[in-house]
């Protein structure tokens, strides 16, 4: 199997970013904060090493980061923390699921925040 869309590197710890589930990326577009479109120019990293993003994930399969000063979520709104524990959260398990699955990768997203393919044709027209 053509493994051609990993091995990029992360741009904080220098390792790679061997699987979908590690990726902060990812988890930035399954969640509606990195279009489509700039996926494969943005720099790459893991989850873990964004910390301030990965402390929002909330699962028992996922080990806890911790932030510590005025981006801990212990600093934060907790309405706000809440959310964003719900949507991490969720980005997190959508990795999961569509790792291995196959799917296009304009599938990945989280329903609310999937791209119907209509939508770009509105754009064309100027060359
Ligand atoms: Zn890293």
């Amino acid at each position: 199997m053509a493994r051609c869309d990993q091995g990029y590197l992360c741009e904080v710890c220098g390792d790679e970013v061997e699987e979908i589930v590690d990726s902060d990326l990812y988890l930035s577009y399954v969640v509606g904060l990195v279009p489509a479109g700039v996926l494969l120019s943005r720099p790459e990293r893991h989850i873990r090493c964004n910390p301030s993003q990965a402390q929002f994930i909330v699962d028992p399969e996922f080990p806890p980061v911790t932030v510590d000063g005025p981006f801990g979520k212990a600093a934060l709104d907790p309405a706000f923390v809440g959310e964003q524990e719900q949507l991490f959260t969720r980005g997190w398990r959508r990795l999961r699921e569509v790792s291995g699955a196959g799917l296009h990768f304009l599938e990945y997203p989280l329903p609310e925040f999937r791209v119907v393919a209509d939508e770009d044709e509105e754009a064309g027209g100027n060359e």
